[in-house]
C-alpha cells in the first residue's frame, strides 16, 4: 500500500469514527429533549386550558405521547446495544424519523391548538415554540441539520400563519421569531462545526499516537519487533511461563559472513536479504512465539511451552529455509543458530538469552550454517 492509499484509508477511518462520536454525543445530549418537548406541550396546554379547544388538545397530547414513547424505546434500544452495534448506519435514520415525526407533531399541533382570535394565547404558543427551538440547539448540536430541521418544523407552522394575519402585532411577532431563528441558525452552524472539529482532532491525535507507538516498536527494515519491543514482549512471556512452570526456549540467530554479502553485492542487497530472513522467521514460528530483530543481522525467537527437541527441530527447519532463500545475485545465504531452554531452575531471561548466545558462537566456531545447543 503506498502513502497516498494509506492516507486515504486513514482519512476514511477517521471520518467513520467522527460520525460515530457525533451519534454518541447526539444520544447523550438529547435524552432530555424527549421529555422536555413533551412537558413543554403539557405545560402549555395546562396554562391555556381555558383558551384552547379541548378536543384538539387531547388529540395533540395523545399523538405526542405516542411519538415520545417511540423515541424513549429508541433511546433504550441504543443504550442497551453493544458499543459495536451503535453505528451511524443503524441508528441515524431511525433517529431522523422519530425526530421529524415528533417535531412535526409539535409544530402542527401548536398551530392546531392556537386560537385564531386570542392574541395572548397566540403569544403563549409562540413563546413555547421559540423556547423549544433554543433548546434544540443545545440538544442536537452534534448534528447541525437535525437542529435546523427540528426548529423549522416546530416554528414554521405557527409563525408562517401569524405572518399572514391582519394585525401588525401578529406580523411583528412572526417577524421577531424569524429574526431569533436566524440567530439560532448561525449559532447552530458554529456549534456543530466546532464539535465536529473537536471530534476529528481527537481522533487524528489518537491515530498519530497509535502510529508513532507502532513505529517506535517496529524494526523499519524487516517489519519485525525491534529490540525494545522484543524485550518487552519477551519479559512478559518469560513471567507467564515462569508462573505456569512451563518450558521456555530461546533461539538466537546470526547471519553468516554477512559483512561479505555487503562487501560483495552492496548494502542494498544485504538489506534485501535481511528482509527475506525476517519474513522467513515470521513464517516459521507460531502465533504464541515472540520474535524480533535485535540489531544488525541478529534475530531472536522465544518459544513458550516448547520442549528442547521441538525447539531444535524448529531451528533446523529455519536453517534449511534460510539456506534455500533466493536473493540474486547472492549465491549462498546461511545462518548460525543457538538454542537454550529453561525449565525454571531460577535463571533470568537475560541469562537464558546469554546461554543461547554462547551456543550461537559455538555454532559459528563449529563452521557456521548449523544449530548448537547450550550446555
Ligand atoms: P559472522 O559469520 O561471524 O557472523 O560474520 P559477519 O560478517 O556476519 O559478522 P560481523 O559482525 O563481522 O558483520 C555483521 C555485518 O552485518 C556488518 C554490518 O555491515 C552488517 N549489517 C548490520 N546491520 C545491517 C543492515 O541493516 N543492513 C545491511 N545491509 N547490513 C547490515
Ligand atoms: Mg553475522
Ligand atoms: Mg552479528
Amino acid at each position: 500500500m503506498d502513502d497516498f492509499e494509506l492516507g486515504r484509508d486513514q482519512g476514511s477511518e477517521i471520518a467513520g469514527k467522527v460520525r460515530t462520536d457525533r451519534l454518541q454525543q447526539l444520544f447523550r445530549q438529547s435524552g432530555a429533549a424527549v421529555f422536555g418537548s413533551y412537558m413543554a406541550a403539557v405545560i402549555l396546554c395546562w396554562l391555556c386550558w381555558d383558551r384552547f379547544d379541548h378536543a384538539v388538545v387531547v388529540g395533540w397530547v395523545a399523538l405526542l405521547t405516542g411519538s415520545t414513547l417511540l423515541r424513549i424505546s429508541m433511546f433504550i434500544g441504543y443504550f442497551r446495544a453493544q458499543p459495536s452495534e451503535r453505528t451511524p448506519v443503524r441508528w441515524e435514520s431511525w433517529y431522523w424519523s422519530t425526530l421529524v415525526l415528533s417535531a412535526g407533531i409539535w409544530g402542527a399541533g401548536a398551530l392546531a391548538v392556537m386560537p385564531a382570535d386570542d392574541l395572548l394565547a397566540q403569544a403563549m404558543v409562540m413563546l413555547f415554540t421559540v423556547g423549544m427551538s433554543v433548546s434544540a440547539v443545545s440538544c442536537y448540536s452534534a448534528y447541525g441539520n437535525m437542529t435546523m430541521v427540528s426548529i423549522g418544523l416546530v416554528l414554521l407552522p405557527c409563525s408562517t400563519w401569524l405572518l399572514f394575519q391582519p394585525s401588525t402585532l401578529q406580523v411583528g411577532m412572526a417577524l421577531s421569531v424569524f429574526v431569533f431563528a436566524s440567530f439560532v441558525a448561525s449559532a447552530t452552524r458554529k456549534m456543530s462545526g466546532a464539535l465536529e472539529t473537536s471530534f476529528r482532532l481527537t481522533r487524528e491525535l489518537e491515530l498519530e499516537n497509535r502510529l508513532s507507538v507502532r513505529a517506535a516498536r517496529t524494526d523499519e527494515l524487516t517489519g519485525l519487533k525491534n529490540r525494545r519491543a522484543f524485550f518487552d514482549e519477551a519479559h512478559k512471556l518469560y513471567l507467564e511461563c515462569k508462573g505456569k512452570g512451563s518450558i521456555l526456549c530461546v533461539v538466537m540467530l546470526d547471519m553468516d559472513h554477512f559483512k561479505h554479502i555487503n562487501d560483495s553485492y552492496g548494502h542494498q542487497v544485504g538489506d534485501q536479504v535481511l528482509r527475506q530472513v525476517g519474513a522467513a522467521i515470521s513464517a516459521s514460528i507460531r502465533k504464541t512465539d515472540v520474535h524480533g530483530r535485535l540489531g544488525g543481522e541478529e534475530f531472536a525467537i522465544l518459544l513458550p511451552d516448547t520442549a528442547l527437541d521441538v525447539a531444535m527441530s524448529i531451528a533446523h527447519e529455519l536453517i534449511q529455509t534460510i539456506a534455500e532463500l533466493k536473493a540474486e545475485p547472492v549465491e549462498r545465504i546461511t545462518a548460525s543458530l543457538g538454542v537454550a531452554s529453561s525449565a525454571f531452575t531460577g535463571e533470568s531471561l537475560y541469562s537464558l538469552m546469554n546461554s543461547a548466545d554462547k551456543a550461537l558462537y559455538k555454532a559459528k566456531s563449529y563452521g557456521r550454517n548449523q544449530v548448537a545447543v547450550a550446555e
